[in-house]
């Protein structure tokens, strides 16, 4: 019975070889291809929208086949494709000068409860632990919690979009017992902002102090905009 076993283990050791964007097979997460197709969209680290009120660095331009690899990872359930972004954006913080400066509690926007029960995971979460697996920055994944669902955002105004996150942060229980000194926030997507400007305001609110916040992929239009 053991070859049969030993069979199985290698039919999933090609399974798991597979490409998830395109298919094809690899020996890594990401075939070269699409890695090479990856890194067309990848930001130079630079301090370009590092600034007041709240700094962010991107990794990448949000479109092409980073956009491709945040839906599989996010509606296709390959969760794999965390280790890879994760590892790239970490990589890029390192390389980044503002990241000597501090010692850091990372802390990833956090999911409403329902919906991370829904999708079964939250991928700014397993982004942020290979995020930290190479910087060596400690994590709290439940610094924050969505108290309130914002599926609503959708077809609201850019100023009643903000008004409606206003109220859809709290403080985790970690962070009511020991407050950190400082937070880096880490999400997938930075389109508009609104969501992360809210996660900071509730963290300052409680006089946490917030660095700034990392993210895999930010929309161009929020580029051009600061710009
Ligand atoms: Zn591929």
């Amino acid at each position: 019975m053991r070859w049969v076993r030993n069979l199985v283990g290698l039919a999933e050791l090609c399974l798991e070889s597979v490409c998830p964007l395109c298919q094809r097979s690899t020996a890594r997460v990401l075939c070269c291809d699409c890695q090479q197709r990856l890194y067309c969209l990848h930001l130079a680290a630079s301090e370009q929208g590092w600034q007041p009120p709240l700094p962010v660095l991107a990794w990448g331009v949000y479109g092409g086949a980073l956009k491709r690899a945040i839906a599989a990872l996010k509606y296709e359930q390959q969760t794999r494709l965390a280790q890879p972004l994760g590892h790239e954006l970490a990589q890029l913080w390192l390389n980044f000068a503002a990241s000597k400066k501090k010692s850091l509690m990372v802390v990833p926007i956090p999911l409403h409860a329902a919906k991370q029960q829904q999708r079964g995971f939250n991928q700014a979460e397993l982004i942020a632990k290979a995020f930290c697996q190479h910087t060596g920055l400690p994590l709290q994944s439940h610094g924050l919690i969505r108290s309130r669902s914002t599926e609503a955002q959708f077809g609201l105004s850019a100023t009643a979009r903000e008004h409606n996150l206003a109220g859809a942060f709290e403080l985790g229980e970690p962070f009511k017992t020991k407050p950190p000194q400082a937070v880096l926030l880490l999400d997938d997507i930075y389109t508009t902002g609104a969501t992360a400007r809210a996660a900071a305001y509730t963290l300052r609110r409680h006089q946490i102090s917030v660095y700034g916040i990392v993210v895999v992929a930010r929309a161009l239009s929020s580029i051009r905009t600061e710009a």
